[in-house]
């Protein structure tokens, strides 16, 4: 190990030493309980360890989280013995891209790639700002985000989209169906986490 990694604390328990993957061994162990639906492949519930591992990704830039979650969405994928031709991510609309500097979804989207051997392409746009999902409702998030993504023309292609979180669906779904309309043959969604708390 890197000597560098062990100088750094864990930034999910805070108490031992991270190492090259973003953080403990012991938080890594605890940090992932795949959840296989039909919808949606996710490595866990969006809650505890798991929901601080995300948002030190998303706010504070780790990516050495970026590859750990890489790697174990790319162990469920082969158990699940899903063929993909390419792994493309959802978009941050620009405006907020321009804020936080990147895009998390597209952080592990490449290393997933990379470990799949697979191309990845940014094969999606958003058409518009929509609002927050964070304080909307089902109907809410479904309503805003429906016409908010434009696909590049995928004739063919099977195709394993990523987002952060699942949590309604409302925009994995939105990313499917302008894929499948642009010509894809497959969108397989792939999520770190899925919310767990139920939506009205
Ligand atoms: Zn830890």
């Amino acid at each position: 190990m890197n000597w560098f990694f062990k100088l750094s604390p864990c930034p999910i328990c805070k108490t031992r030493a991270s190492t090259q993957y973003g953080c403990c061994p012991s938080c890594q162990q605890s940090l992932f309980k795949p959840l296989r639906s039909t919808e949606v492949l996710a490595l866990g519930p969006y809650d505890g360890k798991l929901e601080l591992a995300i948002r030190h990704l998303k706010y504070h830039h780790i990516t050495a989280l970026a590859r750990l979650f890489a790697r174990e969405l790319a162990k469920e994928i082969t158990v699940q013995k899903w063929q993909a031709d390419v792994v493309t991510a959802v978009p941050l609309h620009w405006q907020r891209y321009l804020k936080r500097g990147y895009n998390q979804s597209a952080l592990v989207a490449k290393p997933l790639a990379k470990q799949l051997d697979l191309p990845y392409a940014q094969l999606l746009s958003r058409t518009e700002a929509t609002r927050q999902q964070a304080k909307l409702s089902k109907l809410e998030r479904e309503q805003n985000v429906a016409t908010a993504f434009r696909a590049k023309v995928v004739t063919g292609k099977r195709i394993l989209l990523l987002d952060d979180v699942f949590t309604t669906g409302a925009t994995l779904r939105a990313c499917q169906t302008s894929l499948l309309a642009a010509g894809a043959k497959e969108v397989r969604l792939v999520a770190i986490a899925r919310a767990v708390q139920r939506f009205q």
